[in-house]
């Protein structure tokens, strides 16, 4: 296996739950714990150690990145799985229930008789939540490839130019400092339109004035960033200063209660009280922030509900936001490792008001 710490990590929760294998789906799961990073395969886990099922389009490329893990080329495709189960004479398996279709489950299913099939959803979400060195290193350098790219397209930040041609050249730009990709479709949204959190760049023409609002990331080794700036077009006016600082000032206290020990919960209430406070609680309606790493969304999530607590190595954004429907909007985003002292910011733009 790829590190042979992770498989123990599934092992752990197989013996907790009395099952005898795990089917996981998700890629970004399987390239965790083999290292494999095509988009499609399955992977079976037991006693710490993994059977990786591909089919033909995919069998090179996972005899060339994994090691310590057995690999079965699919002729059948989930059939293929379903015989395998069979032959091994599996009782009870777990399955990764988020990452799989109602009705690929059904095929599963039907292959393989008289095993007991218990869905996991909880009990791993948590498995990749601690980053590593290594891993910590990779976001890095998705966070710095995207930042040199932004600090480029501010320039072309004038009024005329087109929201979707600012994402467009934001996009290449990534590519070109060795982004694998984008992390996820960039949101460049403008004037009003900057009042939607998950705005898609459109043929707006921005003017002078505007609030606009960039939300990208970059991808390297397969490790996602993720960062929000909101800038203002020429002179900023009075309204627009005091919800840009009132949403500053929400992320700096969130960013003050990161620290080891503290729930998440307690972070986004220090943003959603400030927030609150200023009289802008129904504009805030999203979570204060997310893990971020292989998946751009995944555990911890940094939201009311969140009683988990903040361990170090653990890597989050910080994305405190006010929309006023129609006026516009202003989200400030910062990822964050969790240190044993504290925190640092991976990402290094300064958040102050910038007036292009
Ligand atoms: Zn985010």
């Amino acid at each position: 296996m790829r590190d042979m710490e992770r498989g123990e990590r599934i092992q752990e929760i197989l013996d907790r739950m009395g099952l005898e294998g795990v089917i996981i789906f998700s890629p970004e799961n399987i390239r965790y714990l083999t290292g494999f990073s095509g988009g499609e395969g399955y992977l079976l886990m037991r006693h710490g150690e993994g059977l990786l099922m591909v089919d033909a389009r995919y069998i090179t490329q996972a005899e060339d990145e994994t090691s310590g893990c057995s690999l079965l080329l699919l002729e059948k495709g989930i059939r293929g799985v379903s015989s395998k189960l069979s032959s091994l004479g599996l009782k009870r398996v777990g399955f990764e229930a988020e990452s799989i279709s109602v009705t690929l489950f059904g095929k599963l299913q039907e292959g393989v008789e008289g095993v007991e099939w218990i869905p996991l959803t909880k009990e791993l979400e948590r498995l990749r939540g601690v980053k590593t060195a290594e891993e910590i290193l990779w976001i890095q350098g998705a966070v710095n490839r995207a930042e040199s790219a932004l600090e480029k397209i501010v320039r072309m930040v004038k009024p005329g130019v087109r929201e979707d041609e600012l994402a467009i050249q934001l996009e290449y730009i990534m590519r070109q400092e060795g982004g694998e990709g984008v992390a996820f479709e960039i949101i460049v949204a403008s004037g009003p339109r900057s009042a939607l959190p998950h705005a898609q760049p459109t043929s707006r023409r921005l003017k002078e004035g505007d609030l606009v609002l960039f939300d990208f990331g970059s991808r390297y080794q397969g490790y996602n960033s993720d960062e929000s700036c909101t800038f203002v077009l020429g002179r900023s006016t009075q309204e627009q200063k005091t919800v840009y600082h009132t949403v500053l000032e929400a992320h700096n206290r969130a960013l003050d209660r990161v620290k080891r020990g503290v729930t998440l919960a307690e972070i986004d209430a220090a943003a959603r009280k400030h927030i609150s406070d200023a009289g802008h609680g129904e504009h805030f309606g999203h979570n204060t922030g997310h893990g971020v790493g292989l998946a751009v969304h995944e555990w911890p999530a940094v939201g009311k509900d969140s009683h988990d607590v903040v361990e170090e190595g653990m890597v989050f954004t910080i994305e405190p936001g006010i929309y006023i429907p129609r006026w516009g909007g202003v989200r400030i985003e910062d990822m964050v490792l969790v240190t044993s002292g504290g925190y640092e910011i991976l990402t290094k733009i300064p958040k102050n008001l910038m007036e292009l």
